[in-house]
């Protein structure tokens, strides 16, 4: 059996494993390979990671808080792993353990359109902010940031490019992307995020990285004023697959795995 992981601090709610296994059913790999969350705190991260291939692991996906934990354990990272300062995949090949991050690539495979030559702003300034980040300037497009905490937007786009802003208006741009957690818990993000419900155009690309069950206000706000949206669980799915592919070397099978999140 070769053994795939989602590594995380809690990770119950990780919807990964129930993607992840149906994906590998949908490949017939499902009596060869298998995925499965592991909850690991912090201090135990590194000893983890250097123990599972010992166990049958093959391959990892990480997440909050140890995609900054999983570049300084690996042996190799990827040139995107390394710039973005953050890792959510690993691949075991014995002893050696990959770094990569298939977050800014999934970010850009789930947009309809090419961002090259367009004006996005992205909200937040942590750890998925910094993949989006990353990702639209190398495609080319001109990125603006806001984040509740200025300091961080700043120290941001010191590191990666990019503009600061503390009063964006959200209607002039042609991509938004939300990429804080606000709109997982009650805050309304119309309150938290400097959007308006009616502030939004059409012919626009939003993107709400977060992901429920259902379409988030964001991005019923935003479809209602014609704009083109993309959930935060579209995301999950491409970089999700990116990972797969890694892995396996297969294609992955995007429908059956928006399926099992459905
Ligand atoms: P993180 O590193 O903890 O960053 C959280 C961000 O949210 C920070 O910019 C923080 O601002 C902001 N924030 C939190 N509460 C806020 C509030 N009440 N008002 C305004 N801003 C607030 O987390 P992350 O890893 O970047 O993840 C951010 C979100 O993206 C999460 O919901 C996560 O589930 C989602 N995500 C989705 C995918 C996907 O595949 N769909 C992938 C990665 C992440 P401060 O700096 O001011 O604290």
């Amino acid at each position: 059996m070769k053994r795939l992981s989602v590594l995380g601090h809690p990770v119950a709610h990780s919807r990964s494993p129930a993607m992840q296994t149906a994906a590998l059913a949908a490949l017939g790999l499902g009596d060869e390979w298998s995925y499965e969350a592991i909850d690991v705190a912090p201090d135990g991260f590194e000893r983890l990671v250097r123990d599972l291939p010992a166990r049958g692991f093959v391959g990892a996906n990480v997440t909050v808080p140890h995609k900054s934990a999983a570049l300084a354990v690996a042996d190799t990272l990827s040139e995107t792993a390394r710039e973005i300062g953050a890792a959510n995949t690993l691949t075991l090949d014995g002893g050696e353990v990959t770094a990569d991050n298939t977050d800014a690539a999934g970010l850009l495979a789930s947009l309809p359109a090419s961002p090259a030559g367009s004006r996005a702003l992205v909200l937040g300034a942590g750890g998925a902010a910094r993949a989006v980040v990353w990702a639209l300037l190398r495609e080319g497009a001109a990125v603006e940031v806001w984040n509740r905490t200025p300091l961080r937007s700043q120290n941001l786009c010191g590191e990666l490019g990019g503009v600061p802003v503390e009063a964006p208006d959200a209607a002039t741009y042609d991509l938004i992307v939300n990429s804080t957690a606000v709109g997982l818990g009650a805050e309304d993000p119309f309150e938290a995020l400097p959007l308006r419900a009616d502030g939004f155009a059409s012919g626009q690309i939003v993107v709400d990285m977060v992901y429920g069950g259902e379409p988030t206000a964001l991005l019923r706000a935003a479809e209602a004023a014609g704009a083109r949206t993309v959930d935060g669980i579209e995301v999950l799915v491409q970089q999700g697959a990116l990972s797969l592919q890694a892995w396996t070397g297969r294609e992955a099978p995007l429908d059956a795995m928006r399926a099992a999140l459905g």
